[in-house]
């Protein structure tokens, strides 16, 4: 096989796949475990792939610490499909939900969830321009809302927040696209977590949910049944043809994240990476972070040039340095280097050791 040269890829998701999970993926493809096929052709009902589910989902409840009250459904549609997925099956008989607004992410997840019921933002970063979360116990949370919903990650503006409000026994839902799986957290304190997989997990396609067993009965009658979680728990997430090979991909990258030392090694590394990357901006008058400091993200990290018109001169000799996909997100400019758990160390040192050449040459 020549040798392939692959780049460092800093992109917020679809994002990179650590090389290993691909080369394995690529050695199995044309016969999976000696059936003569791919895995992508093979029953999602036969017996392989029942094993492969199965798999996927002990490795995750390892990985997580999953308490055995909560079930694990994947989905499609994306996270997105969550923003309505959510209201749907956890009203019951509430009017309100709550919604924390901490960016462009829980914005989209507030106006859906308008549709279905009244929203009570309970606290927004709006005053503070989206550069950190108000204090918890200044949060206005509502006696009789039916869940709190955050986004622990703004995937877009690199805020993050890993304290959670007192909600008693309303449930918490969390969007943790953007942070599943980049450091260990306690399941039990959620009532559902969702994540899209394009970033810590796999491919995207695929949707993961984690939801506490008492909570699959509060959908609404209108809930369709392909969004229903309590249908797709009973069926094993295989309500219709899942996303297979989605699926397959994403169980490679569990058994990775679990062979490198698991969540409690992710981390360490995953915060080492981050400082590492803000000390150097930082450090430079060239290069700005706005963020409070608290609450900067751990896997996605904006930041602006002195002079944006270098913008594009700066992104395009990063690729030519085989750095791509540093450029912020369409409606916040500037630039971002998503670091998740398959960014090796050494790529953040290249992207570092580059943005001081690009500083000293341009100041
Ligand atoms: N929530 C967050 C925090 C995200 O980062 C994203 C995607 N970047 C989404 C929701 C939407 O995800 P999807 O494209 O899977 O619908």
């Amino acid at each position: 096989m020549s040798e392939v040269s692959r780049v460092y890829n800093f992109s917020a998701g679809p994002a990179t796949i650590p090389t290993e999970v691909l080369a394995q993926a690529q050695a199995e493809l044309l016969d999976w475990h000696g059936c003569g096929m791919s895995v992508m052709e093979i029953s999602h009902r036969g017996a392989g792939y029942t094993e492969v589910a199965q798999r996927i989902e002990a490795d995750l409840r390892e990985l997580l610490s999953v308490p055995d009250h909560y079930r694990v459904l994947f989905m499609q549609g994306g996270a997105s499909s969550q923003f309505s997925m959510v209201p749907l099956n956890l009203l019951g008989q509430k009017q309100q939900a709550d919604y924390c607004d901490t960016g462009i992410w829980s914005a989209k997840a507030i106006r859906e969830a308008g549709r279905y019921t009244r929203v009570n933002v309970c606290a927004s970063s709006k005053s503070a321009h989206y550069k950190s979360v108000p204090r918890m116990s200044d949060w206005q949370l509502s006696s009789d809302s039916a869940y709190v919903h955050i986004t622990p990650n703004e995937t877009i503006g690199g805020l993050e927040f890993y304290d959670l409000p007192e909600t008693g026994d309303i449930p918490i839902v969390a969007d943790m696209s953007s942070t599943i799986l980049s450091r260990p957290i306690d399941v039990s304190r959620y009532g559902v977590i969702y994540a899209g997989a394009q970033k810590n997990i796999g491919p995207a396609g695929l949707t993961l949910i984690i939801v506490r067993e008492d909570l699959l009965d509060q959908a609404l009658d209108i809930c369709p049944s392909m969004y229903s979680y309590r249908k797709t728990a009973d069926q094993h997430s295989m309500l219709n043809t899942p996303p297979t090979f989605a699926w397959y991909l994403s169980g490679l990258v569990f058994q990775w994240i679990k062979r490198q030392g698991g969540l409690t090694h992710f981390a360490e590394v995953n915060a080492h990476k981050a400082k590492k990357l803000y000390q150097a901006i930082d450090q430079s008058d060239f290069y700005h972070n706005d963020i409070e400091q608290a609450f900067r993200s751990w896997m996605n990290i904006p930041f602006t040039l002195k002079r944006s018109e270098l913008d594009n001169l700066f992104l395009e000799q990063a690729a030519e340095a085989g750095l791509t996909n540093l450029q912020g997100h369409r409606l916040t400019g500037g630039m971002r280097a998503s670091i998740y758990n398959a960014m090796p160390e050494a790529g953040v040192d290249e992207l570092i050791s580059f943005m001081l050449d690009f500083a000293e040459r341009e100041a």
